[in-house]
């Protein structure tokens, strides 16, 4: 059984400082290395760059990474149908997600997260060629860590952004 909502927390050794929130499955693409950006300490990421990649393990970051943008694109679409919704002023109305603002929310989403999937490849490349392979330190705004919680975090921004405009320019 997939735990869909399963949160696991990549910790220090050194210092227990969270480096990393991982969600659902983890892709296992990325610098084998991490260092805490804490302590300095270096652990095992439990990751493996792209060209070190078996292919039965790249074969599960493109099934991974699909149903990633399958998944959190339908979700992310519901939620910018809710959102133009709530700025039309009816989600006291039957919430029923249809329409165009609902496919252009699963294609949005879904896209920009092949494409961020698409681009980590890239740079595990371009961080083999330049020999620069770690230990990486895991920063908020990379795509290298995390990535997964970021996007499941992200997908909630338009419908809390309509919220608030909602309450405070509209009604
Ligand atoms: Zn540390």
């Amino acid at each position: 059984m997939i735990h869909m909502a399963h949160i696991h927390r990549v910790s220090c050794p050194g210092c227990d400082h969270d480096t990393e929130t991982q969600m659902w499955v983890p892709s296992g693409l990325g610098p084998s290395l991490y260092a805490c950006p804490q302590c300095n300490t270096t652990f095992p990421s439990g990751r493996i760059e792209w060209p070190h990649m078996s292919v039965p393990g790249k074969l599960w970051y493109i099934v991974n990474s699909s149903a990633l943008a399958v998944f959190l694109g339908l979700f992310g679409g519901t939620l910018i149908a809710w959102s133009v919704l709530c700025l039309q002023g009816g989600v006291r109305a039957k919430f029923e997600p249809s329409g165009a603002a609902y496919i252009a929310g699963i294609l949005a989403w879904g896209c920009l997260i092949a494409l961020l999937q698409a681009l980590r490849i890239r740079q595990s490349l371009m961080r083999v060629r330049a020999g620069e392979t770690g230990p990486f330190r895991p920063r908020f705004w990379s795509i290298v860590n995390g990535l997964q919680f970021k996007m499941a975090m992200a997908i909630w921004i338009p419908p809390i952004l309509a919220f608030v405009v909602r309450k405070t320019l509209i009604e």
